[in-house]
């Protein structure tokens, strides 16, 4: 099996068996659930996306490993331009999605486990690398979708993993056998979890000696038994399931589709194991993983942003307002917080560097300063679309009064805006506006890819404050 379109993504879901769990019921197929189409939907298209001649350019790449097309997702970068190549990509499925599209965060795995593991063995001896390529080969050749699942419940913030009272808020090695482990516990908010084929485990901070159990990362398809999948709540998902015009987005949804993934005794073969014990190297591979997503974020956000931008246009036109001076200011406005959080992802893509595996990596610091700018600019270009939209935006009726055979005449007429512009296309932007901006969406820009406060701690150890007192103190003429 080489590459695959979207359907053929949609079909190989059907043959993996995830236990899948949304409102108190197991779900049956993942593929045909109202709840997580639009989730595939966007998925299937970075499928489609490799193999379409306008996108291929960026979407795909060459495997250093069996020199064969592969899609991007599945590439380890080994120069600048597959860094900016990631962030362009990013941007372009982002435009036509205007929402996640989940393969990010297991290609980011696969990128931070593929030069952490080479380190591994350098220092220790292991030989995790030789065991990685050979995952990483069959994932390029089968094109498979893997999610990165590296956040832990956590339980009691103020403890480290191994003095927690329950011991399984932190995911860890309950037995070693002769051929494999067997690992309990959770990952938490894990994107594109259950129309994934496989998850991609890494352990969630640093460690000391006494957490070593918790030092693991290993690779088990989604259907492996013990795992079970608890699908998170949405802002407005029953939408999802009795409207259409209403849901905004109705294709792509509006977020990536996270889950709650339950690990109870579950057994993986040591060729799946990663790291298994040596917790000096978590926080090399959290740092690497942070940066590697961190990076992202200038990209898709961008993307999301494109299609936000062009949606409060066309609404202030379907209003009669596109001619306001101000609504130009706020467009402007705009334009200038998502083009910034571009530059920030761009930025760091060139200012990456090589890793000793051979493999390329971000610049850490630019990475964490574009994601803390997203926890911010993202807000404020929901709150300028917003402004433009008006109340309407939190008070329109819903779609089935308006097809409605006693009120929709009334909805029609006074939900009615510019002269010329059918209702429906009044309705349908206001829709999108309030999927692109109000709830779920938004929470996943302040705390997808770690929260403010993770990239803080990682702007402070990168600052080299140092350095910057010696420049003062040499401006100062005041000696050390
Ligand atoms: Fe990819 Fe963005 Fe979704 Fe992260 S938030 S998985 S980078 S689309
Ligand atoms: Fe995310």
């Amino acid at each position: 099996m080489g590459m695959m379109t979207g359907q053929e993504y949609r079909a190989s879901l059907r043959l993996v068996k995830p236990d899948v769990y949304f409102l108190g019921e197991k779900v049956k197929s993942v593929v045909d659930h109202p709840a997580f189409i639009p989730h595939v939907n966007a998925a299937a298209l970075t499928y489609d996306s490799a193999l379409a001649p306008e996108f291929e350019e960026l979407a795909s790449a060459t495997s250093h490993l069996t020199g064969e097309k592969i899609s991007r997702f599945t590439h380890i970068h080994h120069s600048h331009e597959d860094l900016i190549k990631k962030v362009k990509m990013l941007r372009a499925i982002g435009q036509q999605t205007g929402s996640c599209f989940q393969r990010c965060v297991g290609h980011d795995g696969l990128n931070s486990v593929y030069s952490v593991t080479y380190e591994i063995d350098k220092k220790k001896g292991t030989s995790y690398h030789e065991r990685f390529l050979k995952l990483l080969r069959e994932i390029q050749t089968r094109d498979l979708m893997v999610s990165g699942a590296m956040t832990d419940p956590k339980g009691d913030r103020a403890l480290a993993p191994s003095k927690q009272q329950d011991p399984d808020a932190y995911l860890h090695v309950v037995q070693r056998k002769a051929d494999g482990i067997v690992v309990r516990g959770a990952k938490a908010h894990i994107t594109g979890a259950v129309n994934s084929h496989g998850h991609l485990v890494m352990p969630t901070a640093s460690m000391t000696a006494d957490d070593a159990d918790y030092a693991v990362c290993f690779y088990v398809p989604v259907d492996a038994p013990g795992i079970t999948h608890i699908f998170g709540r949405q802002t407005n998902d029953t939408r999802k399931c009795d409207c259409t015009l209403d849901q905004g987005n109705e294709e792509y949804g509006i977020v990536g589709g996270e889950a709650l993934i339950v690990f109870d005794n579950v057994f993986v073969p040591w060729e799946q194991v990663f790291m298994c014990g040596e917790y000096e190297f978590a926080y090399p591979l959290v740092e690497r993983f942070a940066t590697a997503h961190r990076q992202n974020y200038g990209g898709c956000k961008t993307g999301l942003a494109d299609a936000l931008i062009g949606a409060t246009y066309l609404l202030a036109e379907a209003q009669g307002a596109q001619g306001a001076t101000h609504i130009r200011e706020k467009l402007v406005d705009m334009v200038h917080l998502a083009e910034t959080l571009y530059c920030g992802s761009i930025a760091c893509s060139c200012q990456g560097y090589a890793l000793p595996a051979g493999s390329y990596m971000a610049d850490p610091l630019l990475a964490n300063i574009t994601k803390l700018n997203v926890t911010r600019n993202a807000y404020e270009i929901a709150r300028l679309a917003q402004d433009v939209a008006g109340g309407v935006l939190a008070t329109l009726p819903s779609e089935t009064d308006w097809r409605d055979p006693r009120v929709g005449k009334y909805v029609d007429k006074y939900m009615k805006g510019a002269t010329g512009v059918p209702t429906e296309t009044r309705m349908r932007l206001i829709r999108l506006l309030e999927a692109m901006t109000c709830g779920t969406a938004l929470a996943e820009s302040m705390h997808g890819a770690g929260s403010p406060q993770a990239q803080r701690i990682m702007i402070w150890r990168q600052a080299n404050l140092e350095h910057k007192k010696r420049l003062a103190r040499k401006l100062a003429k005041i000696k050390e």
